[in-house]
């Protein structure tokens, strides 16, 4: 199947994905060298890939590994401006990401979803509607399992659903996913990519190699991107949930969500909470009803699905307040976004590692807040914030364990109690997962 490859491939990086590529490439037949600089000869899947044949060079990236080489496979994490990544780049070796080679290894469609922000909840989305639908989906990427493994068990009536990076996207020539979905462009991730203008270029190549019979799902109400999608062959289909896309595409209005003019849900039967979200919901509705999801499929999803884990998830009812687990929430934006989704009656839990910023920006976001509980490194800094943005109670507490039980006894029936910290965790957490589950696991024991 990989004909049109070249030979002698070097895999950079041995995580998930570059081990998944060594495999497949190695399963048909090429000349493979794979360099890591971390992992060991003792590791079970360093010795697999040297039983199947390949060089193994571990610890540093001499640049003599590039002799005779080809075509450079890198783990979407290595900088271009590595030394080994720049010494290929002159030798004018193609660099490429993992992703290129789903192309190679399938001919199915392939619903490719790419933004800033927002990417593992669409994902999962589509995902789930096309599932509920009854339609063969196969998750891959970040998410799921690597492209390159779920390409080469793809079946004749299965599509593929992946989660792409701008750093995987940077690397791809010939990809081409059948359905794209751009969700946003904010100004993150520069210093990697060094600009905004060759960030922009990386998410845009999403739909670089789309043909006329292909779909571009795009946000409307993204500037950046609404100028930048008039240069795709695709078919484009745009989200807003500001304007009527009735002739075009996927929006909303007071009570419910369109497909064109074909009214798919009721918005108050929809569990997810934010605009934020609702821009989510637009973007998988459109990609899943493109492939083939029934209404009853979407709407099913939308009516159970409380969020990925830690993202703004609905965890449940406690004695009648609802609780929101946003422990993903490991910046100012993020938690300015969970503030924004509510109406009234919000206990904030907030606080954690201390990064020598302040919190100002979240002030005018606050004025749903009834009261606020803080903890970890910023909890001073927080708390000063609550005073300036008048909010009538302010706790301090030893950690998240401590913050639930003390938010849960401010809170009344019908209140939310939210995680949103603002910080990430790793002053009192090893991960912000670890963070989220302390606080559901504080909640359930609260009687
Ligand atoms: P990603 O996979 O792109 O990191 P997630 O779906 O995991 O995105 O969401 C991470 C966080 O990003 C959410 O908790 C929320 O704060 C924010 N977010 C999600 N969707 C959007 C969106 N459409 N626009 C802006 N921010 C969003």
């Amino acid at each position: 199947t990989m004909k049109q490859f070249p030979e002698k491939v070097l895999v950079l990086g041995l995580a998930r994905s570059g081990t998944a590529a060594a495999r497949v490439l190695l399963d048909s037949g090429k000349d493979v060298t794979v360099n890591d600089q971390a992992a060991s000869y003792e590791d079970a899947f360093v010795q697999e890939l040297q039983k199947r044949g390949a060089h193994v060079v571990l610890g540093s990236h001499p640049l003599s590994i590039l002799e005779g080489i080809e075509i450079v496979v890198k783990n979407p994490g290595i900088r271009y401006d590595h030394p080994i990544i720049a010494e290929a780049l002159r030798q004018k070796l193609p660099v490429i990401t993992e992703v290129e080679l789903v192309s190679y290894l399938t001919q199915q469609p392939v619903i490719g979803i790419t933004g800033s922000n927002g990417k593992t909840t669409t994902t999962t989305l589509i995902t789930e509607m096309l599932k509920y639908s009854d339609c063969n989906v196969k998750l891959a990427g970040n998410i799921g399992i690597a492209a390159t493994e779920v390409a080469q068990t793809m079946q004749a009536d299965e599509r593929m659903v992946i989660e792409l990076s701008s750093f995987q996207l940077q690397g791809i020539s010939g990809f081409r996913p059948t359905t794209a979905v751009l969700l946003n462009i904010y100004e993150a991730h520069l210093d990697y990519h060094g600009d905004l203008e060759s960030y922009v270029n990386a998410k845009c190549n999403i739909f670089k190699n789309q043909q006329a019979d292909d779909y571009l799902v795009y946000n409307a109400d993204d500037s950046t991107l609404k100028k930048r999608v008039i240069h795709t062959n695709a078919k484009k289909i745009p989200f807003s949930v500001t304007a009527k896309l009735d002739q075009e595409g996927v929006w909303t209005d007071e009570t419910h969500v369109y497909f064109f003019d074909e009214a798919i849900i009721q918005l108050e039967d929809i569990v997810l909470v934010g605009k934020h979200n609702l821009e989510n919901i637009l973007a998988a509705v459109a990609a899943a009803k493109l492939n083939g999801a029934t209404n009853e499929g979407i709407q099913h999803v939308l009516k159970t699905f409380s969020g990925v884990k830690h993202r703004l998830e609905f965890v449940g009812m406690k004695q009648g307040r609802y609780v929101y687990n946003d422990s993903k929430a490991t910046n100012i934006l993020a938690t300015q976004k969970a503030l924004d989704s509510f109406k009234k009656g919000i206990v904030l839990l907030a606080g954690g590692l201390d990064r020598g910023n302040e919190f100002d920006e979240l002030i005018p976001h606050m004025e749903n807040v009834k009261a606020m509980v803080v903890f970890g490194e910023t909890a001073s800094k927080l708390e000063r914030i609550g005073r300036e943005a008048g909010v009538q109670v302010i706790k301090y507490a030893e950690d998240v364990n401590d913050a639930a039980k003390t938010g849960f006894s401010l809170t009344e029936a019908g209140d939310i109690l939210l995680l949103s910290p603002a910080c990430a965790s790793w002053d009192q957490y090893k991960t912000f997962e670890e963070r989220g589950d302390i606080f559901v696991q504080a909640v359930h024991t609260i009687n």
